[in-house]
């Protein structure tokens, strides 16, 4: 198997015109990429369909390449690091843990085994069991994890023997393309291709009639357009869509005990997380502790560019996140909602805004019923159990939730009913490489993670061979 020595990225069309890119820390633009024309994925895709030929055939040979990638991620990360943090805003810590992800994500799944296996059959036949790659896979990801959710479509999708079209959010291309430099030293070419560029190049993407299987993660409501898309060509389709997960604390909470995890939950990337902590039910007698534990923490958490090493929060991602999420504020406030800590936008240069803590907030508010994706965080009060964990399945969305109590039998209880596909007890949105992830209702179909995640790049190949000639 052939080694590329050619361009960084594979990214054969590096011409025509670019776009720019925002430090959202400044405000300020800060480098640009290539605005590459949906045209130019007809090449692209085709020499993806060629590549494939080489990479689905030798297993051992694949399996070598994605353990020396996880090697290259691992020497770049004083590279990447620092550049995920000027575009995507994050605390260079929170980026060395991303790129630390991304090389274990490739080990991951090159150790994984593609097994076949024997099919019970009555008839005097052998039936046995194998899988096949599917070809070129188009994974389309989002700005909030641009290097993990990438690689959390391309390291199965190449293990699996398909060859990959990635396409990075025109917000955060940057790292990415230098994620395929580095990588381009150790896949064979045309096997992973980065495309950056700006709508409606991730539509023609998921639509065009040489890709097999389209992989996505972003908002429900691209991802409904993204399934309409793949429909044309009959592709697969997997959706990690959006969610609103609710965390319920019970009344035997040590509310002092679990209120810095409970934060980080909420706050973790500016709150920019799918599976963030996005609404808090606590019972009404612990309802103001819980408030003030959670709002001495928003207001005094330092806040600021994700390369100043003091920083724990950095600013909202890009302009249009920022105008979401101060809108869904100020309506809370006009409904009636206090703000117990910040509430409001940050007086200085960038996309800051003061991590937030409201209460008496009503219950069909925005803030609450949809996905507010940044640093605000509504705590309601409940009287009955039931109540609350009827208000945490009273949303379209199904992607976690989690229960907080010391009680942990109880607890677990209480965590069988929530409707979503990962459910924590006093913890969330902690997964291990190992485990399938998806989404219930609208938070997504198909399944990603573990070995979920590599047989949902493959198609099942059954030979019947008879018993005796
Ligand atoms: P988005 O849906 O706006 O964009 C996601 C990606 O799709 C980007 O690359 C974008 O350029 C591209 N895109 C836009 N329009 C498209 C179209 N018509 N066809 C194809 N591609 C198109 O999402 P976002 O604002 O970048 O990210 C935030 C959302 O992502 C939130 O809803 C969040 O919950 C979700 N998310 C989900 C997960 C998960 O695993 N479930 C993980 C992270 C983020």
């Amino acid at each position: 198997m052939s080694l590329a020595t050619g361009h960084p990225a594979h990214d054969p069309a590096d011409r025509g015109g670019s776009f720019t890119v925002v430090d959202p820390a400044t405000g300020e633009t800060f480098g640009e990429a290539p605005d590459r024309r949906p045209e130019e994925l007809d090449a692209i895709v085709d020499r993806a369909h060629t590549a494939w030929h080489g990479w689905r055939a030798d297993q051992a040979a694949r399996r070598r390449a994605l353990r020396e990638a996880a090697d290259a991620v691992d020497r770049a990360a004083a590279a990447l690091a620092p550049l995920l943090t000027r575009e995507q805003g994050k605390p260079l810590t929170e980026s060395h843990a991303e790129v630390a992800r991304t090389a274990a994500r490739l080990r991951y799944f090159a150790e994984l085994r593609i097994g076949t296996q024997p099919v019970a059959d009555d008839r005097p036949v052998h039936s046995r069991l194998r899988w096949r790659s599917l070809g070129p896979v188009a994974a389309i990801v989002p700005w909030n994890f641009p290097l993990q959710l990438a690689s959390a479509k391309f390291a199965p999708a190449l293990a699996a023997g398909n060859t990959v079209v990635l396409k990075p959010s025109p917000f955060t291309p940057l790292a990415t393309r230098m994620l395929g430099s580095v990588l381009a030293g150790a896949l064979p070419e045309g096997v992973l291709t980065i495309v950056t560029g700006r709508e409606p190049l991730g539509a023609r993407l998921a639509s065009h009639p040489g890709i097999r299987h389209v992989t996505f993660t972003g908002s429900t409501a691209t991802g409904r357009a993204v399934a309409a898309g793949a429909a044309a060509s009959l592709a697969r389709v997997t959706l990690e869509l959006g969610g609103n997960d609710a965390a319920v604390l019970l009344d035997d909470v040590d509310v002092e005990k679990v209120a810095d995890r409970l934060f980080w939950a909420a706050f973790r990337n500016c709150g920019q997380v799918c599976m963030a902590v996005k609404r808090v039910y606590a019972p009404r007698r612990l309802h103001a502790r819980v408030v003030e534990a959670l709002a001495h923490r928003a207001r005094t958490t330092a806040v600021g560019s994700g390369l100043d090493p003091l920083s724990r929060i950095g600013p909202v991602n890009n302009a249009p996140q920022l105008a979401r999420v101060e809108r869904r504020t100020a309506r809370a406030l006009a409904d009636g909602a206090r703000a117990a800590a910040g509430g409001h936008r940050l007086d200085r240069p960038g996309y800051f805004f003061a991590p937030t803590i409201l209460t008496d907030v009503p219950a069909d508010s925005p803030v609450v019923t949809e996905e507010q994706f940044g640093p605000v965080l509504p705590v309601l009060p409940y009287d009955r159990l039931d109540e609350a964990v009827r208000a945490a399945n009273d949303t379209g969305f199904g992607l976690g939730g989690s229960v907080w109590g010391t009680d942990l039998d109880r607890a677990a209880a209480v965590a069988d009913r929530l409707e979503c596909g990962t459910a924590w007890i006093n913890h969330h949105a902690e997964l291990s490489l190992a485990q399938p992830f998806a989404g219930a209702k609208d938070s997504g179909v198909g399944v990603a993670g573990g070995p979920w995640g590599l047989y949902g790049n493959l198609r099942p190949f059954v030979v019947h061979r008879p018993q005796e000639a």
